[in-house]
């Protein structure tokens, strides 16, 4: 089966680090997609037990991993293999998904900036 990998599709990962001027039991990280809603004190525990990611997708969405990766893989189309780039801080990967599952814990091809 043919497969296409698309090396175009950039996210960064919202940190929570980032967002220490808004109130963390407050301030809320909404998923543009799905909707799913956690404060920025939650979203720092999940994030680090890579539970859940937001992402700014496109400099515009903030967009959860599980949706993230399902825009992505719709618009490469069924069975095909999907790769993201993920800016995470100072750090940048890839993240290959190809249709069934993704994984983060061991991106593939690390880079140095
Ligand atoms: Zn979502």
């Amino acid at each position: 089966m043919a497969k296409s990998v698309n090396e175009n599709v950039e996210a960064l990962v919202i940190l929570p680090e980032d967002l220490t001027e808004y109130d963390p039991e407050e301030y809320c990280l909404q998923c543009d997609v799905c909707e799913i809603e956690y404060t920025v004190s939650d979203y720092a525990i999940l994030k680090e037990h890579k539970k859940l990611v937001y992402f700014l997708f496109e400099k515009e969405f903030c967009i959860c991993h599980s949706c993230l990766f399902e825009e992505v893989a719709s618009a490469a189309g069924k069975d095909k293999k999907v790769r993201v780039k993920v800016l995470d801080g100072d750090k940048m990967y890839y993240l290959t998904f190809d249709g069934k599952k993704y994984n983060w814990d061991t991106p593939d091809e690390p880079e140095q900036n």
